[in-house]
């Protein structure tokens, strides 16, 4: 469903321009229909850029991205089927008018032309899907609800979409573990119903186990991807292997790991970038250094 092709983003750097960085560089991977998929890498590795970049919030450099094979430049036709929720739900709050306003926006963006009793029906049902009441939530200021309900909102604003992608970045990063869960599970629920979900995280310990498969990303590459529990079972890449054991402190610089030596999966044939070790399980060439390549 989403399609990531060569995906490049180079942003310009410095007051006058000329100097430039490459964020993310020849990325490509899918989500599929009734899928999530992890995106995980230490922080600056270009997660948020291609969340950005599939919500159509900055322009991609280089490459493609489809959904249903539609491209993200196609608009509101593109946009209708794509939605994201993000860390800080309170950043996508207009605080001088009430949270329910992003709902109007949505129809009068997209459905003009349906009543206001029927448009009400439909924003209650939605509410009522994420599990809130919508005679308690509706009608408030985004101070008067907590970070939880103004997340679980921003999902109800994308269910009255006819959604088939949710790009969630690091959305339970600020909430407390109860919250959380109940979160999870509401990605679990949109799952259940067919969405793909894009879980960008570096919070390893929780979220991920939604995911079927994971893309690992590191300065901006993909480094590994498969089935979860092959990636984090049986890790390929040594940078995979870093991120998982430097869990409390994802930080830890790369070096750490040691230079790689040995290139199990040189032979077997380049896609990308990235070697096919076993099928579905793709792994960027493990002993860089001695790569004749
Ligand atoms: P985190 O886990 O901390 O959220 P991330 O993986 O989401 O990190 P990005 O936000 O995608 O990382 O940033 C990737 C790189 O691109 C970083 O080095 C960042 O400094 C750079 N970058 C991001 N936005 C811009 C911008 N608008 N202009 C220039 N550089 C940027
Ligand atoms: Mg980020």
């Amino acid at each position: 469903m989403l399609q990531l092709d060569n995906v490049t983003k180079v942003y310009k750097v410095g007051a006058f321009g000329g100097k430039t960085f490459t964020a993310v560089d020849g990325v490509s991977f899918d989500v599929r229909s009734g899928e999530v998929v992890s995106l995980i890498g230490e922080s600056g590795s270009g997660k948020s850029t291609i969340g950005r970049m599939i919500l159509g919030l900055t322009p991609v450099t280089g490459g493609s991205i489809t959904v249903d094979g539609v491209p993200v430049r196609a608009g509101k036709e593109y946009y209708r089927h794509v939605q994201g929720v993000f860390q800080d739900p309170f950043s996508c709050y207009n605080p001088v008018f009430k949270a329910d306003r992003v709902f109007q926006l949505i129809k009068e963006s997209y459905y003009p032309e349906v009543s206001r009793a029927d448009w009400d029906e439909r924003v209650r049902a939605a509410v009522r899907d994420v599990r809130l009441d919508p005679g308690q939530v509706l009608g408030r200021y985004p101070h008067q609800l907590s970070g939880g309900q103004l997340q679980r909102l921003l999902i109800a604003r994308a269910l009255l979409l006819e959604l088939k992608l949710l790009v969630a970045d690091e959305i339970t990063s600020m909430l407390d573990a109860s919250t959380r869960i109940d979160v999870l599970n509401l990605l679990a629920e949109l799952k259940e119903r067919g969405l793909g979900v894009l879980y960008v995280t570096h919070d390893l310990s929780l979220g991920t186990y939604l995911a079927e498969r994971t893309v690992v990303l590191r300065h901006g590459t993909v480094v590994e991807m498969g089935l979860t529990e092959k990636v984090f079972g049986d890790p390929l890449h040594p940078y995979t292997r870093q991120l998982l054991a430097a869990v409390p402190r994802l930080h830890a610089p790369w070096e750490d790991a040691g230079p790689a030596t040995d290139c199990r999966y040189h032979a077997g044939g380049a896609s990308g970038g990235l070697f096919e070790a076993e099928p579905g399980h793709f792994t960027a060439c493990a002993g860089l250094a001695d790569c004749p390549r």
